[in-house]
């Protein structure tokens, strides 16, 4: 045990107190643990002092677990959005003209929605500077997604960002040495400790970056449902208030839209599968649930950039870019100028292939009832779609193809998923993915898919 010297709740403390042994992490740690507030210029600390290599992987560990436990109170979560997010710069975007507005979504299974939406919107007139995360949990990330493009980079430069937004309106990438390091050290560490789905520890991670993207305002996809970080609908409201009280007290719109996880959004799983299902949606041929979402989030973002004034002129907006190519063109540029072949667009065989596939059928007829989304995302994750550890490798091909979804009639023997990847991967997982899907006699609807808008 570490004998501390009592902090002084006036102390602002820096990191020469950590290299003089003058200030003790284990107490602020314990302090938490033990269910106490801790202050402003504790947390800064414990932020600053991890991001640069002081406090180790350990200790930030026991750190995230005491919060995950007891929580934070609205003051604490501010201040430690604040320390993650100052961590690096905040990026001035006053040059560019226009509306700056992101989306950002707290993560699901199939949840591909950054990469249609983003071309989409900035193909009707909005700035999206989007800085976007990796696989998390049992969720995708948007940036995995994105680097199973061949040559893809999503790691800008403060000043590559900023050319690219001024040239075509969007950029999409991920947190760097510049934009908010803490959050990007936190998250990976988060990933593989088990101390995801926590109000605090997600409110901070969303807010911290997007705040320092230097948008105007900023659209919550906050996600509830068995695939969710938040399952039940009233911690999802909450951790939505939260996130909109955060950017509100920092001057910027903000705005949530709480929508069901309660399946994989879509028929793809798996980070080149995905680009393939989001490819197929500009061209107009996306699946409805998935398209739906969409819809919905990137109205919402053309409203608040004042674009259009009614959720019809968004819809019409945004079906004309579909229907003109715009959308689609805009996502080629977008892969052009961050080094990506551009050429999956059309010849989806460039992107990474599976060389094992097959097919899980069902073991009775009647209906799908429910689909356990948590389990089908961990399975993706053994299937290689995610990291088990900081070090893992992805594999890009790996994934599931869904060929029913809740709702369903099935007979016994139709096709429910089927299973893309690495030979002993896939034929470990087919063993257990039929445990995830609930079916019997009695019919059910789809469940609903936009839950509530809160502003
Ligand atoms: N997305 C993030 O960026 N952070 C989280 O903690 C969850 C989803």
């Amino acid at each position: 045990m570490n004998p501390a010297l009592p902090l002084k709740k006036t102390d602002r403390l820096g990191l020469s107190d950590i290299r003089k042994g003058g200030v003790n992490v284990y107490e602020i740690i314990l302090k938490k643990r033990n269910g106490r507030q801790l202050t402003k210029s504790e947390i800064e600390f414990l932020v600053s002092g991890y991001t640069k290599g002081l406090i180790p992987d350990y200790q930030f560990s026991a750190f995230l677990m005491a919060v995950f436990f007891q929580g934070m109170s609205f003051g604490e979560i501010t201040a430690l959005t604040e320390a993650m997010m100052w961590s690096g710069k905040i990026f001035d975007l006053s040059k560019i003209k226009g509306q700056k507005i992101d989306k950002h979504s707290t993560g699901g299974v199939g949840d591909k929605v950054s990469l249609i939406l983003a071309p989409l919107v900035a193909a009707c007139g909005i700035n999206i500077p989007m800085v976007s995360g990796r696989g998390l949990g049992h969720t995708g990330g948007t940036l995995d997604k994105l680097e199973s493009i061949p040559g893809f980079r999503t790691d800008l430069t403060e000043n590559e960002f900023k050319t690219q937004l001024k040239k075509i309106s969007v950029a999409m990438l991920g947190q760097t040495k510049e934009l908010a390091p803490a959050d990007k050290k936190i998250y990976a560490l988060r990933d593989i400790t088990a101390t995801v789905d926590s109000i605090p520890l997600i409110a901070a991670s969303i807010m911290s970056k997007k705040l320092a993207e230097g948008i105007d305002g900023l659209v919550l996809d906050v996600k509830t449902g068995s695939g969710a970080f938040m399952r039940e609908l009233k911690d999802a409201q909450k951790l939505a208030k939260v996130m909109i009280e955060i950017g509100k007290r920092m001057g910027k719109k903000v705005m949530a839209i709480i929508t069901s996880m309660e399946q994989p959004l879509g028929n793809m799983i798996g980070n080149g599968l995905e680009v393939i299902e989001s490819i197929e949606c500009l061209k107009g041929n996306g699946p409805a649930d998935l398209m739906e979402v969409t819809m919905a989030l990137s109205g919402e973002m053309l409203m608040m950039g004042k674009r259009v004034k009614s959720k019809r002129q968004a819809r019409r907006l945004l079906n004309d870019a579909i229907n003109s190519g715009k959308a689609l063109e805009k996502f080629k540029q977008i892969i052009k100028l961050q080094n990506g072949d551009a050429k999956v667009v059309d010849d989806y065989r460039l992107l990474p292939q599976a060389k094992y596939r097959i097919e899980v059928k069902s073991h009775k007829s009647g209906y799908i009832q429910k689909i356990d989304t948590l389990q089908i995302g961990l399975l993706s994750v053994t299937l290689g779609c995610g990291r088990q550890t900081v070090d893992d490798k992805i594999d890009y091909g790996a994934g599931f193809i869904l060929k029913k979804k809740i709702g369903d009639n099935v007979k016994k023997g139709d096709v429910l998923i089927e299973i893309v990847g690495q030979d002993e991967k896939v034929k470990a997982v087919s063993k257990k993915i039929i445990d995830a899907y609930k079916i019997g006699k009695q019919k059910v609807k789809p469940p609903r898919l936009i839950l509530q808008r809160i502003q």
